[in-house]
């Protein structure tokens, strides 16, 4: 490893400190954000991490809230594996997903939203979802499950998933999206394919990279679909093939907590 590797890097999931670096550059979104990234890969398990980014920026709310995409997931695919009963999205932003749930099913009997953004929380007026801006006190557990754009920010995963296990009934489905390192646009333009965003995500995942992650800290659960999707419809390649050849910018999970 280089001096400047050590100099800011923190150990992986996976608990290796060895790393090369995957990418040095600038990474930009549009007029309002570019900074310097170092983005290293661990040597043990694969995982890319952000390293450093320079100049740190204060206006990441601000950003997040351009960047919409943080709680698109597919309706059909939540439905068709969901179990009839209560829904908890952790990081629910401004509850779009637990509305389009609620408004397009009659699974779902409860619903409850996380998110540290006490005013994305406020604009939430629907009576129906409960809120909460703390992972803690929930005081009931849970048959539903959304992380959608979530993992990539968890600096703690002993500490998260500990938490996800508290609040998980057994054979709870727990639907995760990420985005996806090895995607048509990011294999095109890291610099500036927006889901990179180094400035908040300190872990970019790949299919591989996901499944290993999720198999060390929730051991017994089981991986029913992973498909990827477009966050932004930009091409006219079929979804068939883009599945096929996970394409897309968002690796989508579901598993089934045993
Ligand atoms: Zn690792």
């Amino acid at each position: 490893m280089s001096d400047n590797i050590n100099k800011y890097a923190c150990s992986c999931w996976c608990g290796s400190e060895d790393t090369s670096i995957f990418y040095e550059g600038p990474w930009f979104y549009g007029e309002r954000c570019k900074v310097d990234a170092l983005l290293v890969k661990c040597l043990r398990c694969g995982t890319v991490r952000t390293a450093k980014v320079a100049p740190k920026i204060t206006t990441v709310g601000e950003l997040y809230s351009e960047l919409s995409y943080r709680h698109i997931a597919s309706i059909k695919t939540i439905c068709r594996y969901a179990r009839p009963g209560s829904l908890l999205d952790i990081g629910c932003n401004t509850g779009l997903m637990l509305k389009k749930l609620h408004d397009n099913s009659k699974l779902f009997n409860y619903f409850h939203g996380i998110d540290t953004d006490t005013n994305a929380l406020a604009t939430i007026n629907d009576t129906y979802i409960n809120k909460s801006d703390r992972m803690d006190k929930l005081g009931r557990k849970f048959d539903n499950i959304l992380l959608l754009h979530v993992l990539e920010h968890v600096y703690d995963y002993g500490e998260f998933f500990k938490f996800l296990d508290s609040v998980s009934e057994k054979d709870a489905m727990i639907y995760i999206a990420v985005p996806n390192l090895t995607s048509l646009n990011a294999r095109r333009n890291l610099s500036s394919w927006g889901a990179l965003n180094p400035v908040d995500h300190r872990w970019h995942y790949t299919s591989s990279t996901i499944v290993k992650m999720i198999k060390t800290y929730l051991p017994s659960a089981k991986l029913l679909k992973m498909k990827t999707s477009w966050i932004w419809p930009h091409n006219k390649i079929p979804d068939s093939i883009q599945s096929l050849l996970h394409l897309g910018d968002q690796i989508d999970l579901v598993l089934r907590i045993a």
